[in-house]
């Protein structure tokens, strides 16, 4: 779904959505409906241009890594040391799994040969020959969907033997994850692609200096890549006329939680929940926002004072959280800022990969704290330990999960500690009696 028109705060430029622009029509898919909306066009014009003159466009564009960090694109693919004598790999990392976020997979399922035209694009501008996409393994619907449009796409001549011109080949593989929220974190992906059990690596060396197989490897984001065909097909300049000078372009926002029409929505960088809210149609009625995520569970949370905050990098860090994955979970009064904490820690310490002792032993405790107070049975100091044991796994941790399990913990007790208190003067959870007991 996408916004309506109507109301101030719908200008034009929001109306026109690029990487959504057909998913609602019959057989979105398929290679023809691909075609028939400029399908395959940027490649054609990148492959028409050196590979360092392409990652210099996509360079200018200002395209940032769309899987959470926003990190810029084209700056990646120049990190891919030239005349090495070494194989060259591109990784799509489409392992989507922060809680909240929703983009990716709908993205694949809907529109497929974006991303194969994406990949042609990029491994032409970093000159290699082998891509993979590494799937989230239990979305079996879009496994089959995207070996599907693989097979179009090497029946089409856009992938296989002379893909990118007389004498340059080029292989794609699809490989299907085993379902641990830790392989999507980069180097635990390579791992796991490379047949390990995924954990983390230590970086730097960063995959584009030793990544698959140790060679030189650029890893981006679905959505991303799947950027990339427009800003060569209609210039990098029409991409730069929509999100901010620091954040240009559209992208795809999850909005979930307790709002009249959940989904996924493409707007340029820069908008304001309230603007989507607004376009949407709002929280579901009679309610009202309490908390939401900027960028899923390891965002810190914000609150009702936030909507107008821009959803972009800058403004998102300024107001002191981050835009991430851009997943907008929506929580209403009715919702117990505890219990969805407690729910967020439990799947943190679920998903640890046990590397490290901060976050193994670290999320395993904030976990037994948050059911005590849950369930009525904490005492105040167990809040000064939950900020404790945060801090010591935040910036201590050796990969990226361990201070999103943080976060939470800080932002809620930052903006809500009176309803942690609540919790442990009243004995039990104060939105739902019955609950009280539910860990006793
Ligand atoms: P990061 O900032 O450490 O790195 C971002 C990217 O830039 C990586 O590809 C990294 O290799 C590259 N990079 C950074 N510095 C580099 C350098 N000096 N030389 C070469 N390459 C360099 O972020 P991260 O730890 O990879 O990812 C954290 C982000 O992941 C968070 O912001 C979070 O929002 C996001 N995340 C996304 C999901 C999801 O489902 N999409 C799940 C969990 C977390
Ligand atoms: Fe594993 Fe957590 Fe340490 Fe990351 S922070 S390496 S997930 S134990």
């Amino acid at each position: 779904s996408r916004p309506e028109a109507g109301g101030e705060s719908s200008p034009e430029k929001l109306l026109a959505p690029v990487l959504s622009a057909f998913w609602d029509q019959p057989e979105s898919w398929t290679l023809e409906t691909y075609r028939r909306h400029e399908g395959y066009e940027g490649a054609r014009k990148a492959l028409a241009m050196a590979p360092d003159d392409v990652i210099a466009y996509v360079k200018d564009a200002g395209l940032r890594g769309r899987g959470g960090a926003g990190f810029p694109t084209g700056m990646k693919w120049q990190f891919i040391p030239q005349g090495d004598g070494k194989p060259h790999y591109l990784v799509v990392n489409a392992d989507e799994s922060e809680p909240g976020t929703c983009k990716d997979i709908p993205l694949l399922f809907a529109n497929p040969h974006s991303l194969i035209e994406g990949i042609v694009i990029a491994c032409h501008a970093i000159r290699s020959s082998h891509a993979f996409i590494y799937l989230r393994g239990e979305t079996v619907p879009v496994l089959r969907r995207l070996h599907e449009a693989v097979r179009e796409a090497y029946a089409a001549g856009y992938l296989g033997k002379d893909a990118l011109g007389p004498g340059l080949d080029l292989e794609l593989t699809v490989h299907a994850g085993a379902g641990a929220y830790i392989c999507g974190e980069e180097t635990a992906l390579l791992d796991s692609l490379e047949g390990r059990r995924g954990q983390p690596r230590l970086r730097p060396p960063f995959p584009a200096v030793a990544g698959l197989y140790a060679c030189p490897t650029v890893v981006n984001n679905v959505e991303s890549i799947a950027s990339v065909p427009a800003i060569m097909n209609r210039g990098k300049e029409w991409f730069r006329s929509m999100g901010s000078e620091k954040s240009p372009g559209f992208t795809l926002y999850s909005l979930s939680g307790h709002v009249a029409n959940p989904g996924q929505y493409e707007a340029p960088l820069g908008i304001t929940l309230r603007q989507l809210l607004d376009m949407s149609g709002g929280m579901r009625p009679g309610h009202r926002l309490k908390f939401w995520t900027p960028g899923g569970s390891s965002t810190p949370m914000f609150t009702d004072e936030h909507l107008d905050v821009a959803l972009d990098y800058e403004g998102v860090g300024a107001a002191g959280s981050m835009l991430g994955t851009k997943a907008l979970q929506c929580f209403d009064e009715t919702t117990c800022v505890v219990r969805s904490v407690t729910r967020w820690t439990e799947f943190y310490a679920h998903e640890s990969c046990g590397k490290c002792t901060p976050c193994r032993e670290g999320t395993y405790w904030l976990v037994q704290l948050l059911r005590d107070i849950e369930a009525g049975k904490g005492r105040m100091t167990d809040l000064d330990k939950l900020n404790d044991i945060a801090d010591n796994i935040n910036g201590k941790s050796f990969c990226a999960l361990g201070d999103g399990a943080a976060s939470p913990i800080f932002s809620s007790l930052k903006y809500f500690r009176a309803e942690y208190e609540q919790h442990i003067t009243g004995k039990g959870c104060p939105f739902d009696p019955a609950k009280s007991t539910a860990w006793a």
